[in-house]
């Protein structure tokens, strides 16, 4: 038998494996920051199947390890890191779960828990991948290298300084590529978005509704001018809040970076999200005494392309925000004041990578029909990662990740060990 073949047959045989590593690792709590316990189950499965272990912690009480797990090649191939993380978010009280949190049931089809699907599956499909490659004898001159990394939910800076970005790091030599394991609908992420929070804070002044006609009609009272008596700043808000929806518009839809339009449709490439730019309101206060409105706080979240720089969205932002205030009277003589209050980075791949390639090429091997280069619209461990390692997600279908009734689909999880699989042994052969 064909190795691929023999690798594929052997995940299928191992499946109550499988499904009994899982049911353990989702029994043991690793909410972010608790990752010890979990981390050390990891580790001793690995090292009873034979696998070199390194330990590394990068806090300062050294207690929150990654680890890195090696199938070695002979040498000289290229190394693949199959990257998932063991921290998870918490279980709020109050919650109903149909299955207990930490039950790791399984009915046959799904196994339940928080972890379940964000992100423990990863862990046990790459372990078993590993196990997979080397119990079928498969001779590789490049490493597969695992990594479970900590703290990849909390933000950006967690994965980067504490997790897989402080991973990618530290050893050498690197990996050429990355894999990120996370659910990705079994479509190839090569990009996610970052992400931008700020306010917006727009001055009017107020005075009495029944003075609002001085304010529109200022001549026949002989007021010189209505900013006079009083301005209305949801009306000057209107302005500045209909330049940043065309601004999302046009950059999402018309916008040309690269050969990259807008939201990245193409006829034979449809890249789910890739490219979209939202800018997005998420909060408006103001008002509430019987006045003109006389101030209006607005909260806004931007996700965009990692195409482009936190410090170049930031730019069109403000730059837009100013030039519509440069229309307007009394906005040019009381600008909107624009304050940045988080930003995420995300993380972006040329579709045309090779390691794109790859992985569609092991996905149409083993499921028998394409699939595409995809946006994925979280955070994850590839925005810590790709500076230093080409990244793509890849992974299956889950759900409940972040909320109640988390479970994730075993025969899905197989055939994406196999994709794995298949993968490392076109990329390290
Ligand atoms: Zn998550």
């Amino acid at each position: 038998m064909d190795k691929k073949q023999q690798v594929i047959r052997w995940l299928e045989d191992h499946r109550q494996d499988y499904v009994d590593l899982l049911q353990k690792l989702v029994r043991i709590p690793s909410f972010s920051g608790n990752e010890y316990n979990v981390q050390m189950a990891v580790k001793e499965y690995a090292e009873s199947h034979g696998f070199a272990v390194e330990a590394m912690a990068f806090d300062e009480e050294g207690k929150r390890p990654n680890l890195r797990i090696t199938y070695p090649g002979t040498g000289g191939g290229k190394r693949l890191l199959l990257d998932c993380h063991c921290d998870t978010v918490p279980v709020e009280p109050g919650e109903t779960w149909e299955h207990e949190p930490f039950s790791g049931d399984y009915d046959g089809e799904w196994v339940y828990g928080r972890g379940s699907t964000d992100n423990k599956w990863g862990i046990t499909a790459i372990l078993m991948t590993l196990r997979a490659l080397k119990e079928c004898g498969v001779t590789l001159s490049g490493d597969v290298i695992m990594q479970s990394a900590v703290g990849e939910e909390p933000n950006c800076d967690s994965r980067r300084y504490l997790g897989a970005g402080a991973m990618v790091r530290a050893i050498e030599p690197k990996p050429d590529a990355c894999i990120v394991c996370e659910g990705s609908i079994k479509k190839v992420g090569t990009e996610t978005p970052r992400n931008l929070k700020f306010s917006l804070k727009i001055e009017g002044k107020g005075c009495h509704p029944c003075s609002r006609r001085q304010c529109v009609f200022p001549q026949n009272d002989g007021i010189p001018s209505g900013s006079a008596k009083g301005v209305d700043a949801l009306q000057k808000a209107m302005i500045i809040i209909d330049a940043l929806y065309r601004l999302e518009r046009e950059l999402s839809t018309d916008y040309n970076r690269g050969g990259l339009v807008g939201t990245g449709g193409a006829a034979d490439a449809p890249r789910d999200t890739i490219g979209a730019v939202t800018i997005t309101p998420i909060e408006i206060k103001g008002g509430g005494v019987n006045s003109l409105i006389p101030s209006v706080a607005l909260q806004y979240s931007a996700h965009y392309s990692a195409q482009f720089t936190r410090e170049e969205m930031e730019g069109l932002i403000r730059s837009t925000i100013q030039n519509a205030a440069n229309t307007d009277l009394w906005l040019r003589e009381h600008p909107p004041v624009m304050e940045v209050s988080a930003a995420n980075d995300g993380f972006y791949t040329d579709i045309r990578h090779p390691l794109v390639e790859l992985v569609k090429q092991a996905h149409l091997q083993v499921c028998g029909e394409p699939t595409n280069a995809s946006g994925w619209p979280a955070g994850c461990n590839a925005d810590a990662m790709n500076d230093v390692v080409p990244c793509v997600v890849y992974g299956p279908t889950g759900e409940g990740a972040h909320t109640v009734n988390e479970r994730s689909n075993v025969q899905d999880v197989l055939d994406t060990c196999k994709v794995y699989a298949t993968a490392a042994m076109d990329f390290c052969k």
